[in-house]
């Protein structure tokens, strides 16, 4: 029995050409947090873990995309979620950093 392999559609690295179009959803989604959440305070672990759920909401939005017709919107929100409270983390950190040298 022949069996049909499904294509998996690749996708290419950009070398950030659409940069200035992410960092504006970025700010857009950290503005929306805010509004949600207001400024907040959490050990590294806990900003780990919002980002942990974040990158799982992001897997799951790929999977639906690519196997159940789920939208690439979805796929862009989840990826901006995980992008805004990644470079949230690394300011903090940078800041802990440039304060202690
Ligand atoms: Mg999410």
């Amino acid at each position: 029995m022949k069996t049909r392999k499904r294509r998996i559609k690749q996708y290419t690295d950009k070398r950030f050409a659409y940069f200035s179009d992410v960092t504006e959803l970025v700010l857009d989604e950290h503005h929306a947090q805010i509004s949600k959440w207001g400024i907040q305070t959490h050990s590294m672990f806990e900003w780990l873990a919002y980002t942990t759920e974040e990158l799982g909401e992001l897997a799951k939005a790929i999977s639906e995309q690519e196997y159940r017709g789920g939208s690439k919107e979805d796929v862009i929100k989840e990826a901006i979620q995980v992008a805004t409270l990644s470079l949230k983390i690394a300011e903090m950190m940078r800041e802990s950093h440039n304060e202690n040298s």
